[in-house]
């Protein structure tokens, strides 16, 4: 299970989250929507600690971590909660001078000092799940934009999170290649993966969520089951985003 509550994020006088509290029950797929702006991505790197909140609390399992503004966070504390997270990025980014396997053996070896041999085991059993395994070797500049993904979603789930966070996972992806990106990340969540995912894309928002969350200036304008937020949403804002949209 994982609890954010309360999370507000400030970058100077600027709130970009206001006061945004989300439970994420474990084997569940939660989606953000929104206008650009709104705190998707600023709030997926809050629960990632890419970004420290300026006030708030995450708990993931049975580590938590509380905010308060003008009192610092330091690293150690940072990273226990961290490592309960992976991300997928837009752009992937991957590791451009590594093969797709070393990519998502690196956290293994670096971080968590898996003996190599290991981690390579793991790693080719990860890029087998993605469809990748054939591609291990190859670097990621001779990739699709759709494969580079998988390997990235390979990479961001090697050392096991309790939660994969995903950013816009399809927006930089061809329809074509979206489509193997959303088979992946269809796939994951009905074996029960937990997760969130900021997507413009509401044929892989209403594929794989079990609630959605309308995220508008820094807060939670809306939620519910995608049927709700999609076929029959009450609030005014969110019935001229999805109407924007279709
Ligand atoms: P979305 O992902 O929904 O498009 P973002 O979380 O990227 O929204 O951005 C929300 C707001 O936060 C925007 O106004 C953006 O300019 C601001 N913002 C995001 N990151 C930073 C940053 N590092 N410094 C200052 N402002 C930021
Ligand atoms: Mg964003």
């Amino acid at each position: 299970m994982i609890e954010v509550s309360h999370i507000e994020k400030r970058f100077g006088d600027n709130v970009v989250l206001k006061d945004v509290s989300v439970t994420l029950a474990e084997g569940t797929v939660t989606t953000l929507v929104g206008p650009s702006g709104g705190g998707k991505s600023t709030l997926l790197r809050c629960i990632n600690l890419l970004e420290v909140p300026t006030a708030g609390t995450i708990r993931i399992g049975d580590k938590s971590l509380a905010f308060q503004p003008g009192r610092k966070v330091g690293w150690d504390a940072i990273q226990p909660l961290r490592r309960q997270t992976g991300m997928v990025f837009q752009n992937f980014q991957l590791f451009p001078h590594q093969t797709a396997l070393e990519n998502v053996m690196e956290g293994l070896v670096t971080v968590l000092k898996w003996p190599k041999e290991k981690a390579r085991a793991h790693a080719l059993e990860l890029l087998q799940k993605v469809g990748m395994a054939h591609k291990a070797d190859a670097w990621p500049a001779t990739l699709s934009g759709g494969q580079q993904q998988r390997v990235a979603i390979a990479r961001a789930l090697a050392p096991s999170p309790r939660v994969l966070l995903c950013d816009e996972p399809t927006s930089a992806l061809d329809p074509e290649l979206a489509e193997e990106v959303v088979e992946v990340l269809s796939r994951l969540a009905r074996e029960g993966t937990t997760m969130i995912m900021a997507t413009h894309d509401l044929r892989l928002a209403s594929r794989v969520a079990d609630q959605v969350l309308f995220l508008d200036g820094g807060l939670i304008v809306e939620h519910g089951a995608p049927s709700h937020i999609f076929q029959a949403p009450e609030q005014e804002r969110t019935k001229k985003f999805i109407a924007s949209l279709n």
